[in-house]
């Protein structure tokens, strides 16, 4: 006998328990304890407690002292019902429930009516003047019993009962009637022996000490390990069983059963919310044989029941401090709750009712920016597949953009272009996307992708955009000569209507049905409470004045990343450039670079316009030339073409010479090829014409009195010699501009830490760089060794596998990436302690990197303009995280 205490009574004022030991009798027992001890009324009962079962499974034996304390509780159970277990005049009758202290759904479902057996149901039929009742009960318990604690499949009782309506010739199980009902349980009482070999146990301490053995055994079942390992819950923690005083819905047109909600789950709006059947048990009312009535019909039903349960729900409501989902049964006009918890809701509702609550004064702003996941914010912001849509699974890739988009299926970016200035809706499906397909994406309502990862050009450019994206969908084959794809074994053909979920990344067959949400005011409240809290500032990355206004819009307060290459593929810029990259002399090149100079001093006006006042990095030019070429194979198929159709051979050789050139520009490895400042060393006029557009729109609208304060971004410097050469081209073009016209702009000059190297000597790089930037895009490429568009193909596998825990593109891996980027932190700091640090590759705008980026002292995060209401969450929670913690 040890003096460890493992049952807790509650009910009867000899409640032991309490909502703060949650870890002991799991959430089911502590809110049963609470509600208690409030007053409210709940059938007593007793929880047996996850230590209980903890030892249970460490031991394979139960715990010295618990069947002593159980059956001490079952004495205290008798005494408050005035029933007792087994007697046939007045039998107890009880629930047998788990509980883990995280809810696990569908771990373990519920025995009811334990209790009965073939003397006390007589009892039952004779207190309750009801024989039907008794051995309705009777047979459900069986069946329940014979399902969750033995396994026996309910298909072999449901068919039982199938036969016998149709002998009948009846459609309804309440069309049953009493003989009907003794005649099922003696056929499940059948079916359990044939099944088991013993017969069904009359022994009620023996139904219940099986009933408990069976929850104690299910934490270790197959589906509770998969959910647990799902839901990252320790395997330690152990489920607590709940054994309680059954109460009666079915006993007759006063008694029911119901489930309401404080608020309206799907809206947050504040109104009793639920549903309710008379004459019921709970699994009634969820099995949807009958159709239940709302419960604002209770009202005029029983009145004086409905205005208990009101009070009761909402006294609950003002001690949870939160909108509370409540299970409650009413036995001949008594009213008992057998359950309340804080209420799963929608991304809508979660949003209305924390901003409701600190109106409310129930709650403060700090409790309202936790209860917000980041991911729900997305989901307010994006198109949604309303959940109601019947529609088949084609294939699933990667989430890479969030949102839901409908449209026709489109294989070119050029067709893409065509279709949406007809104004059809489409979805641009490619094997994966490159620059050249900016235009058919930002025609599309949507982009999918065979190949690709979260940071592949697909991926990066959708979330920009804010277009749904989903990428690396290899369940799908693309045949660009028959214009289809097959999945599944569907065929879609071009012209055929799918639809993506970026958020989930599924794509379906046919038209969903979408869910557009707007902007709310709470929206807006929440951010401003959030940005009360946060001390990291939040940028994003943009290219455009549109993204820029629309970041603008949604907070941002800077661009943290203006990625120039795109702005290279306009339509009237793509020629210019070419010439320039296949100009064979020095005097050729700068000759195409001043023709370009002109338009990027244009977007530069037009960028800075939209930010007044706020830090923009531009990023000098970083992707290796031949990303603005046409594909060689693309161009092979154009000769062949022109030289069958009879082309001039004047065309011919033009392409030819493209050829060519594609063909020097190859590499075997682009992304650690000729890219980022090696194009700095090798062609230093272009990014003189860079600096030059820069700097002489920050002159033209400093003279018109903005404020611009542009930072000049280097990328991919592994080594400070690196960017001294870089930084002599920077300073000396924009010190001759700003002579010139006589303006001083006081601009910044930086680099990205993007390479491994450039983390490692970050202190030698920091002499010369104003500000930091990690790309933590190239840095996790050049971390892992795995490339950014390739890593598709097995990390999903790594993922199931186990041996990641998360695809480290989209959430930062912080035990070797982040590593690295403390090292250049620290590094960086000991030689220019003040130097600004940011982040500018996806994980700027992932909750869980924001965290670290926190943490490990960066000034700022940057992220696509959709995801800045995300970021500036995400970076109040990682304040409040820390103070709880300390
Ligand atoms: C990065 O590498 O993290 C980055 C932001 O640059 P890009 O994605 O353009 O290579
Ligand atoms: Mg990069």
């Amino acid at each position: 006998m040890t003096d460890k205490k493992f049952v807790y009574f509650f009910g009867d004022n000899q409640t032991e328990g309490s909502n703060k030991m949650k870890h002991l009798l799991g959430g089911k027992g502590a809110n049963l304890a609470e509600m208690a001890n409030l007053g409210v009324p709940v059938p007593p009962g007793f929880t047996i407690s996850t230590e209980a079962c903890v030892l249970y499974m460490k031991n394979n034996d139960y715990p010295d002292g618990m069947w002593e304390e159980i059956d001490k509780n079952i004495d205290k159970l008798e005494k408050s019902t005035g029933k007792r277990f087994g007697d046939p005049d007045n039998p107890l009758l009880t629930s047998v429930r788990s509980g883990a202290p995280i809810s696990m759904p569908g771990m373990m479902d519920t025995v009811l009516n334990l209790g009965l057996n073939d003397d006390t149901v007589k009892g039952l039929a004779k207190k309750t003047d009801n024989e039907r009742f008794a051995y309705d009960s009777y047979r459900r318990f069986i069946m329940m019993f014979s399902d969750v604690v033995l396994g026996i499949d309910t298909s072999e009782f449901e068919n039982l009962i199938q036969q016998k309506k149709d002998e009948l010739g009846v459609t309804e199980d309440t069309e049953l009637d009493t003989e009907a009902m003794k005649e099922l349980v003696d056929k499940f009482k059948a079916t359990y022996k044939d099944k088991t070999g013993s017969d069904f146990p009359q022994e009620i301490k023996q139904q219940l000490q099986m009933s408990i053995n069976a929850v104690f055994n299910s934490w270790n079942n197959d589906r509770a390990k998969k959910y647990r390992q799902l839901n990252k819950i320790s395997d330690e923690l152990g489920t607590a069983v709940n054994v309680q005083a059954m109460v009666f819905g079915n006993m007759g047109e006063t008694s029911g059963t119901g489930v309401a909600f404080t608020r309206n789950p799907a809206t947050g709006e504040q109104e009793f919310y639920g549903e309710y059947l008379t004459n019921a048990q709970g699994e009634d009312v969820v099995a949807g044989i009958r159709t239940p009535k709302p419960i604002k019909s209770l009202k005029e039903n029983m009145p004086d029941v409905y205005r208990q349960l009101d009070d009761i729900t909402q006294k609950l409501e003002q001690h949870y401090k939160d909108m509370q989902d409540i299970e409650f049964t009413i036995e001949m006009g008594t009213l008992y709750m057998l359950q309340t918890r804080n209420a799963k809701r929608t991304a809508a509702a979660a949003l209305k009712v924390a901003v409701d609550m600190v109106n409310e004064n129930l709650i403060d702003k700090k409790t309202a920016i936790m209860r917000l996941k980041p991911s729900q914010i997305d989901q307010v912001l994006h198109p949604m597949i309303d959940p109601e849509s019947e529609l088949d699974l084609l294939s699933t890739g990667l989430a890479a953009s969030p949102g839901a988009a409908v449209g026709k299926v489109v294989f070119s970016a050029e067709h893409a272009e065509e279709m949406a200035n007809k104004n059809e809706d489409i979805i641009l499906v490619r094997t994966e996307t490159s620059p050249e397909d900016i235009g058919g994406m930002h025609a599309a309502r949507g982009v999918l992708t065979v190949r690709g990862g979260m940071t592949s050009h697909a991926a990066v450019v959708a979330r920009g955009m804010g277009k749904p994206c989903v990428c690396g969908c290899d369940g799908i084959t693309i045949d660009m000569k028959k214009g289809q794809f097959t999945a599944k074994g569907y065929t879609v053909k071009e012209g055929e209507c799918i639809s993506i979920d970026g958020s989930e990344g599924k794509i379906y067959i046919g038209e969903a049905e979408l869910k557009i949400p707007t902007v709310s005011e709470e929206l807006e409240t929440m951010l401003q409470w959030a940005d009360e809290v946060r001390k990291l500032k939040v940028r994003t990355n943009a290219d455009t004045p549109e993204d820029a206004t629309l970041a603008r819009e949604f907070g941002a307060e800077g661009i943290g990343l203006c990625r120039t290459e795109h702005m290279f593929f306009g339509d009237d810029r793509i020629p210019v450039v070419r010439e320039m990259i296949m100009a064979d002399n020095k005097e050729d090149r700068e000759n195409a670079l001043q023709k370009l100079q002109p338009m990027q001093k244009d977007d530069f006006l037009a960028i800075f316009r939209a930010m007044d006042g706020y830090p923009i990095t531009i990023r000098l030019l970083d992707p290796p030339l031949h990303e603005f070429l046409p594909k060689y194979e693309e161009l092979i198929e154009k000769v062949k073409k022109l030289e069958s159709e009879g082309g001039s051979q004047e065309e011919i050789d033009k392409v030819n010479n493209l050829l060519r050139n594609v063909s020097a520009l190859t590499e075997t490895n682009p992304m650690l090829g000729h890219r980022g400042c090696r194009l700095g060393i090798t062609y230093p006029e272009i990014y003189e014409m860079q600096v030059k557009a820069i700097i002489e729109a920050a002159c033209e609208l400093t003279s018109e009195g903005m404020n611009v304060i542009p930072e000049i971004m280097i990328p991919l410097v592994s080594n400070e010699k690196e960017l001294d050469f870089v930084k002599k081209t920077v300073t000396q073009t924009a010190e001759s501009i700003m002579k010139e016209k006589c303006i001083d702009i006081s601009y910044l000059c930086g680099t990205m830490i993007e390479l491994p190297r450039a983390a490692l000597t970050a202190d030698r790089i920091a002499k010369g760089a104003e500000f930091f930037s990690f790309g933590t895009n190239d840095l996790t490429q050049t971390t892992f060794g795995f490339s950014r568009d390739d890593a598709g193909k097995f990390l999903p596998l790594y993922i199931d596998k186990g041996i990641l825990n998360n695809d480290p593109f989209a959430v930062l891996d912080q035990e070797g990436v982040g590593e690295l980027m403390k090292i250049g932190i620290d590094k960086g700091r000991s030689s220019r302690p003040d130097i600004k640090i940011g982040i500018c590759g996806e994980h700027g705008g992932d909750p869980e990197s924001i965290r670290f980026s926190y943490e490990a002292g960066l000034n700022y995060v940057s992220c696509s303009p959709y995801r800045v209401p995300i970021a500036r969450l995400a970076s109040a929670q990682a304040v409040l995280q820390e103070e709880e913690e300390d």
